[in-house]
């Protein structure tokens, strides 16, 4: 599979090529070349095959001949270690829970298959070692220290803006040591960004380091988010119904991977992006224009941002056909006291208890359900994105209730912190070179 710039201004690559540049070199995002197709067969068998199995036959030919077939099934293994439950809230809504990996959030799927890709092409050519830069606002920075860690070949620099993330997020950033560094700016998340951002467009930097990013563009981690929609598809109850999926949104890849799975023939009838107050894309769904604002800062704090960088990519899936968008896609967006009121609501139901992620999710699905002319013609599933443990002061504290601490973090809590601080580009800079 070749993949080109959607800036159309550079050379079609490979898949390890693509994963290796992250951005390509006119500073577009990647796509692949064919989107293809699987037979309808595989569908009506999902049941008989393991994720594992499934996993493969997805993936499978977006990596063409980069990984032999051996080698990735021993990465899909890897990477899917753990469970993927589905559970029943009302008799036409559930959820999906993806936060069982090691750090607690749906990132987990993404970091680690990336992180083994890298591995294996570092093991079969000879590359120089790779800086992994990644800027985070919370998840993705402990998402992708944990699957990179004590990768070969491999650094890890994470920026993460002093005093805005939780303990529990600076502990998975700052505990780990080996080839992860954790770098503390003086600053916010945008000026965490900027200074990746500035890093990736520095000439001479990039004549000294190997730099590659992390972030929700590289088409590794975005590629594997597809799984999940195979798997709600797997274990959807009513089988007999419409199936309709919500997903709680901030960046649009793990959407966007889900309208590609779908692409290939994966039998979903609607997709719903749900979003906090960042709504730029349920406005675009509405008005048809596309005006990204700054991002303002939520509960449901994974998703506040302004300018969803995967949006482009789904304009593509759709051949930037806006009437043929709007019809497999809806758009809504709630306010942090709405999402506290569905937290209670989730609650109420079955004492599920949710995160504000997934109540965003849960919110967006009822309100299609709700309005469709016939409501029980459709079975709804949100994705639950990250375990209500991560935002414990909102959650415990609109429950009324104390929320068992998992076993991974048990360990993390009593970890020490070690990080750099740094405040401006230019001590990244020399961070980067003199390391
Ligand atoms: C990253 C994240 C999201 C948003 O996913 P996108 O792919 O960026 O849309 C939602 N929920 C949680 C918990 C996240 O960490």
């Amino acid at each position: 599979m070749e993949y080109y710039s959607l800036n159309h201004n550079a050379k079609e690559v490979s898949f390890l090529k693509a994963v290796r540049n992250g951005l390509a070199p006119d500073r577009g995002l990647y796509f692949p070349k064919e989107i293809p197709r699987l037979e309808s067969n595989f569908f009506t068998k999902l049941h008989q095959y393991s994720n594992h199995e499934i996993a493969l036959q997805v993936i499978r030919p977006y990596i063409g001949n980069d990984i032999p077939t051996k080698e990735l099934e021993k990465i899909i293994e890897a990477t899917l270690s753990f469970d993927f439950p589905l559970i029943e809230i009302t008799n036409n809504i559930a959820t999906l829970e993806l936060f069982h990996g090691p750090t607690l959030a749906f990132k987990d799927v993404g970091a680690r298959f990336m992180a083994r890709c890298l591995s294996y092409a570092n093991k079969t050519q000879k590359n120089e070692a790779l800086t992994v830069l990644v800027a985070t606002s919370g998840d993705t920075g402990g998402a992708v220290a944990d699957g990179f860690f004590k990768v070969k070949g491999i650094k890890v620099v994470i920026l993460y803006p002093k005093g805005k993330v939780s303990e529990l997020q600076e502990k998975q950033l700052t505990t780990l040591g080996e080839n992860v560094t954790a770098l503390e700016v003086d600053g916010t998340f945008d000026d965490c960004q900027d200074m990746v951002k500035s890093a990736f467009i520095d000439v001479e930097l990039f004549s000294k380091v190997a730099l590659t990013s992390a972030n929700s563009i590289n088409v590794a981690r975005w590629l594997p988010q597809m799984f999940y929609y195979f798997f709600a598809y797997k274990n959807r109850p009513n089988p007999n119904k419409k199936l309709v999926v919500s997903v709680p949104s901030g960046n649009f890849g793990n959407i966007c991977a889900g309208l590609l799975a779908q692409k290939m023939g994966l039998p979903i009838d609607h997709f719903i992006a749900s979003t906090n107050i960042n709504d730029t894309v349920p406005n675009y769904l509405e008005s048809g224009n596309y005006t990204p604002k700054k991002s303002m800062q939520t509960l449901s704090n994974a998703m506040d941002v302004g300018d969803p960088s995967n949006f482009i990519r789904i304009q593509k899936i759709f051949n930037n056909d806006f009437f043929k968008l709007k019809r497999m896609l809806s758009g809504y967006s709630y306010t942090d006291k709405e999402t506290l009121k569905a937290l209670k609501e989730i609650y109420s139901l079955n004492n599920y208890i949710a995160d504000p992620h997934g109540a965003v999710g849960y919110l967006g699905l009822k309100e299609f359900i709700e309005t469709q002319e016939v409501p029980d013609d459709y079975q709804g599933i949100f994705l639950e994105t990250a375990h209500p443990i991560k935002f414990s002061d909102a959650v415990e504290s609109t429950l009324k209730t104390k929320i068992t601490l998992p076993n991974p973090i048990k360990d993390l809590l009593n970890r020490n912190k070690t990080s750099l601080p740094i405040s401006n580009y230019e001590d990244l800079k020399e961070f980067l070179i003199k390391n």
